[in-house]
């Protein structure tokens, strides 16, 4: 069974992303200039938001429309890694982050760790070919 609705973002000066349901779904991250944007899925018919970005809504199945979500949150929680796969450089921080959107978004988190606190602001970043898929949150300044 395969899937291709034809959706597109496109805001008043800006497109950042293009293409099928399938291929919006497979990235969830862009780039707007130098600024990173996280893409998700908006059901055209119940509103429920995915990130990463479905094909479909996972609530009802209808055809969804690609969405911008927030660039600042608050910390659901995090936890330091000090012990990885070889070659990966520890130690590292990963939390969940919950965006205005009713997204919650799993993700590197970078900066200064000891400003980090749960229900804590924090911010987008990202960069083109950065590891993280290109994003990450750091504690709001
Ligand atoms: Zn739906």
């Amino acid at each position: 069974m395969s899937f291709s609705p034809q959706i597109a973002i496109a805001e008043p000066s800006t497109v950042v992303a293009t293409g099928t349901g399938t291929e919006i779904a497979r990235r969830g991250v862009s780039f707007d200039g130098n600024s990173v944007v996280l893409v998700a899925s908006a059901c055209t018919a119940c509103d429920a938001v995915a990130w990463p970005p479905a094909a479909r809504c996972h609530a009802c199945w209808a055809a969804v429309t690609p969405r911008r979500l927030a660039t600042s949150g608050t910390l659901y929680a995090f936890t330091t890694v000090h012990t990885a796969a070889l070659g990966t450089e520890v130690p590292y921080v990963i939390g969940y982050v919950d965006l205005p959107d009713g997204v919650r978004v799993f993700t590197p988190l970078r900066g200064d760790a000891s400003r980090l606190r749960i229900d804590g602001p924090v911010t987008l970043h990202g960069a083109a070919g950065a590891p993280g898929a290109g994003f990450w949150f750091e504690a709001a300044r």
